[in-house]
């Protein structure tokens, strides 16, 4: 069962209800550098990526965010600390603000953000992280999951005091069971939508397996509405490993999706090659397809028919199914062929 939140509406992105779970990422290049940043956009868009996030630091980037935002296709949020003014202007051009009301200021301060967001019908995301907590919350409750939950709360009543509700919460830790343990106990509290992800979660390898185990486990439980793979990495790799991750618990489909086996003494094709050969040939393919690729009849034939395409090989000549069904015997070079053509 999927958690039902409020529906909110980032630009032209649906989130919270019953729409899909959107895929994010952040660019890392100079937001004030508007066209380096519009060129990783553009990277971005193209591997799947529905909203993107960007750092503003200084006045120059919330400038900037005027080009950016003209010469994008999907939402853009802009990210801010501290300082109230940035929000502001950002608000112009932006689809949603990222903050912290609680590092933003004054009461004055956050209505005036809170204010203009409402005026630009934009929405705003609470982003707390275990690593900038307020200290008094840091105090009561240490570094845990109650911590990350009370900071939440908190900044959701300095908007709400404002009357602004269009709110989207993410409440991030490096620690996988601490954030866990966090957005489970939120979830339960408000009707906000969450935008998932583990923070700093490290390179490639192990940022995928953490945020895979994270961000995977609290969608199986119907928990989540958007999401973020952090990785200290291109961030196209982000939007790759967010599309699998979705992809795997099930809840979206995006172009081929190779299913192999790890092979063993039994196999009789070279799994591995052929397998990277059709991911690579069917990366530009946006139909959902299934195709396996199996070594042996062990296993072969249940995977192959789960599949809309699949080979198991066999000794006199491989199999190739279709639908289910086994459509011909067919040769070590004829595999790529037959599989890639299937999948057009
Ligand atoms: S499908 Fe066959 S070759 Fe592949 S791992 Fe299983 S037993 Fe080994």
């Amino acid at each position: 069962m999927r958690r039902i939140s409020k529906e909110t509406k980032i630009g032209n992105v649906k989130i919270g209800g019953n729409n899909p779970v959107a895929i994010q990422s952040m660019t890392n290049t100079l937001t004030k550098d508007a066209d380096k940043t519009i060129k990783q956009i553009h990277q971005l868009e193209e591997a799947g990526c529905e909203i993107i996030r960007v750092a503003v630091p200084d006045m120059e980037s919330a400038i900037a965010l005027k080009q950016i935002k003209e010469n994008m296709n999907v939402p853009l949020v802009a990210d801010i600390h501290y300082d109230y003014k940035l929000a502001i202007e950002a608000a112009k051009y932006v689809d949603k603000l990222r903050i912290n009301p609680g590092n933003i200021g004054s009461q004055e301060k956050i209505k005036a953000v809170a204010d203009a967001a409402k005026e630009h019908s934009i929405p705003i995301r609470i982003g707390v992280n275990l690593g900038s907590l307020e200290k008094d919350i840091e105090k009561a409750f240490g570094l845990t999951p109650k911590a990350l939950v009370e900071s939440a709360l908190k900044n959701i009543k300095l908007l709400e005091d404002n009357n602004f509700y269009d709110i989207v919460l993410s409440l991030k830790a490096s620690d996988v069971p601490k954030t866990v343990k966090a957005y489970q106990i939120i979830s339960n509290l408000v009707e906000y939508p969450l935008h998932l992800g583990i923070t700093e979660s490290g390179s490639l390898f192990s940022g995928t397996i953490k945020s895979s185990i994270g961000i995977g486990s609290l969608l199986l439980d119907g928990i989540g509405d958007t999401i973020r793979v952090s990785l200290s990495a291109d961030p196209i790799e982000e939007v790759k490993v967010a599309k699998k991750i979705l992809e795997s618990v099930g809840l979206r489909r995006f172009g081929v999706e190779v299913t192999a086996c790890p092979t063993c003494a039994r196999a009789n094709i070279d799994v591995a090659k052929i397998a990277s050969e059709i991911e690579q040939k069917t990366s530009s393919i946006k139909k959902p397809i299934k195709v396996a690729i199996m070594g042996c009849s062990v296993n072969g034939p249940g995977e192959a028919k789960e599949a809309d395409i699949g080979v198991v090989g066999a000794k006199g000549g491989h199999l190739l199914y279709k639908k289910g069904q086994i459509v011909e015997k067919i040769s070590d070079d004829e595999i790529i062929e037959k599989i890639v053509g299937n999948t057009k």
